[in-house]
């Protein structure tokens, strides 16, 4: 019997290669000097925060760095969702230490902190004026990223996210320029995360890899990103969360966030990225966690439509799963082994928000990527559901 077509989808057109050189094993922050030297560093700015600094990681990529003749300035105070001021200080600090090159030490704020500083100090003027797509007109200095943590995947990703510092508007400021040129994947570094981090950004990147597998502008090319990202981090996360020191699933956690960022340049997010934003903003629940509780609802919205369902379809061959609802299920499996599910009334959530968050939810950008057209009434109908 044919189920559905084996063959998959027709190859839609595209023109993508990855921006970002990986380098990726236990131990490689110890090659951060020699790869500095190589993109022809003197003078460094690390980007970091003190929690980084406590944890040792700084001191070791300083001692690398001055051991292969490169000055050292440490930027230390990366906040969490930098705003257009931490962006400022930022610059100020690689101007007086005349830096030549950026290294981002840390989870993604730190990555966004120094993509936005290097931003700032090269093309000059105000974040908004990069907000959107390619408005960079000189090149940046080099930037190396080295994540501290599994999930956003803003190492493989030519896109700096800031918020305006009154307003607290988010600004994306998407160009290959920002992209950073190595990306540095030492699992070592992710074991020093607290529980509640590895679950949060875990989650956040198996999302990514569901999303971007299924996405209106995937490709051939950007699923199989997706795709390897979603076998490696379904296989790995439930490993993390029981066993932190497991350095193996850490390092498929590792490369599963960064291939599904590498995924997201391509194919952008979909309605569970849209539905969350909404809730992160209003009641300060973690992306990761709004993500994951929605992401189900949104696979099972999706999958009830044909040609989504033929996407969701190939994504299920990748990892062995029969089908979508098989998926939908394994997700919330996933949430619940991270102690992060929870019903949309626990965060504060009543009935007659509803319909604010869901046409705020039907207004996000990620929305129009969805496979399947999503209204602001689909919206409510899938908060009503999480409602208790
Ligand atoms: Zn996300």
């Amino acid at each position: 019997m044919h189920h559905c077509s084996t063959s998959g989808l027709p190859p839609a057109p595209f023109d993508w290669t990855p921006r970002t050189r990986l380098v990726f094993g236990p131990g490689t922050l110890a090659r951060v000097g020699s790869l500095a030297a190589e993109l022809g560093g003197r003078r460094a700015l690390i980007v970091t925060d003190k929690g980084i600094v406590n944890a040792g990681h700084v001191e070791r990529a300083r001692a690398t760095l001055e051991a292969a003749g490169i000055a050292v300035t440490i930027f230390d105070s990366v906040r969490e969702n930098p705003d257009t001021e931490d962006i400022r200080r930022c610059a100020e600090a690689a101007a007086a230490a005349k830096a030549d090159i950026f290294i981002g030490l840390g989870g993604g704020s730190s990555m966004d902190t120094a993509k936005g500083g290097n931003l700032m100090l090269t093309n000059g003027g105000a974040v908004k004026d990069y907000w959107g797509v390619g408005k960079a007109t000189k090149p940046l200095l080099p930037l190396i990223a080295i994540p501290t943590t599994a999930g956003t995947g803003s190492e493989c990703q030519s896109a700096a996210l800031i918020a305006d510092e009154v307003t607290h508007q988010k600004m994306a400021c998407l160009d290959p320029k920002i992209a950073a040129r190595i990306a540095i994947l030492d699992p070592e570094l992710t074991i020093s995360q607290p529980p509640r981090v590895t679950a949060l950004t875990g989650i956040d990147a198996l999302s990514h890899a569901v999303e971007t597998a299924v996405t209106r502008k995937r490709t051939t090319l950007s699923a199989m990103y997706s795709h390897e990202a979603f076998r490696l981090c379904f296989d790995a996360l439930p490993r993390v969360l029981t066993d932190p020191n497991d350095l193996d699933a850490r390092g498929r956690m590792q490369l599963g966030a960064a291939f599904a960022g590498a995924a997201i340049e391509a194919s952008m997010l979909g309605a569970a990225h849209s539905a969350a934003n909404p809730l992160t903003a209003r009641y300060g629940v973690p992306h990761g966690q709004a993500v994951g509780v929605v992401l189900p609802s949104i696979v099972r919205f999706n999958a009830s439509e044909h040609s989504a369902e033929a996407r969701y379809g190939e994504l299920c061959r990748a990892a062995g799963l029969p089908d979508a609802e098989a998926l939908a299920l394994e997700l919330d499996e996933v949430l619940r082994l991270t102690g992060l599910a929870a019903p949309l009334g626990k965060f504060g959530v009543t009935r007659d928000a509803i319909p604010t968050l869901a046409l705020e939810a039907s207004q996000q950008w990620t929305a129009t990527f969805n496979p399947r057209a999503i209204t602001a009434a689909d919206f409510a109908r899938i908060y009503e559901a999480l409602l208790v």
